[in-house]
């Protein structure tokens, strides 16, 4: 005797974490775009193929988060 339907937020759910996912992801590629890469060097610690990210007074790895402070005067 099954009179009670199931429920299923299962598509609401997914809707919420999918959102939240996309827009992490895209505030993180912002930073890393490829015209920044291709200007910096690369990062001592995860070596060639791993670009840093250039800031005013420093480059950060956006991979191991490794920081370098390189400005000079
Ligand atoms: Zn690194």
């Amino acid at each position: 005797m099954a009179d009670k339907p199931e429920k299923k937020p299962a598509a609401k759910k997914e809707a919420a974490k999918k959102k939240k996912k996309g827009k992490l992801v895209s505030s993180l590629y912002v930073l890393a775009g490829e015209r920044i890469q291709r200007k910096n060097k690369f990062c001592p610690k995860c070596g060639p193929g791993t670009f840093m990210a250039l800031h005013k007074d420093r480059v950060v790895c956006g991979k191991c988060k490794y920081v370098e402070f390189g400005r000079k005067g």
